[in-house]
């Protein structure tokens, strides 16, 4: 199964990372949720990433098995940003994998997007694969992040993202309260 092969791959880039496995152990509480699959546009752009990106051949592999997510609606970020970002929940309360110990996504925006200010009760940790996004935050310094960085957000903490002229593709977890929860647009 390539849902599999996904996991397999994202546990070994977790382990890697002293940031995302001091975030959160790895989840012993995974069982296969047989969520429906749900497409989304962004998932063709993301052959324009490198190929060799972590993650990417398997998530390019397990895409048409996995259910594709856009919090927002056209209303609130505009069509061109819901046709260019697309995330999955691989494991957690309603991931393709639940788990109630930790929420793990691989996340997709393609260039030139900007993520508003938003938050969300849970904790959160990004870790960068490709792409040197902005970020930006009303209670830390913002800053540019690398490919193999990391970018914290505590609990509720309002924070904002612009990819600028590179697509943002990411690793993240939220740990805590609110894990089961959405994040929602401040202004
Ligand atoms: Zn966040």
């Amino acid at each position: 199964m390539s849902v599999l092969a996904l996991l397999k791959a994202t546990r070994a880039l977790h382990a890697a990372s002293p940031e995302m496995a001091d975030f959160g152990a790895w989840p012993t509480d995974l069982t296969w949720a047989d969520v429906p699959p749900v497409r989304c546009p962004a998932v063709e752009l993301l052959s324009k990433l490198p190929a060799g990106l972590p993650l990417l051949p398997e998530l390019i592999a397990a895409a048409p098995l996995l259910e594709w997510r856009r919090t927002y609606t056209a209303d609130e970020v505009g069509q061109d940003f819901l046709d260019r970002y697309g995330y999955v929940e691989l494991f957690g309360p309603r991931g393709a994998f639940h788990s109630t110990q930790l929420r793990g996504y691989i996340a997709f925006w393609d260039a030139g997007l900007d993520y508003g200010w938003h938050n969300h009760r849970a904790e959160e940790i990004y870790f960068a694969l490709h792409g040197t996004p902005l970020f930006l935050s009303k209670t830390q310094p913002e800053a540019r992040l690398k490919p193999g960085q990391t970018r914290h957000h505590t609990p509720w903490e309002e924070h904002g993202m612009q990819t600028l002229e590179t697509p943002f593709f990411c690793y993240a977890l939220w740990r805590g309260d609110g894990l089961d929860a959405l994040p929602r647009l401040t202004q």
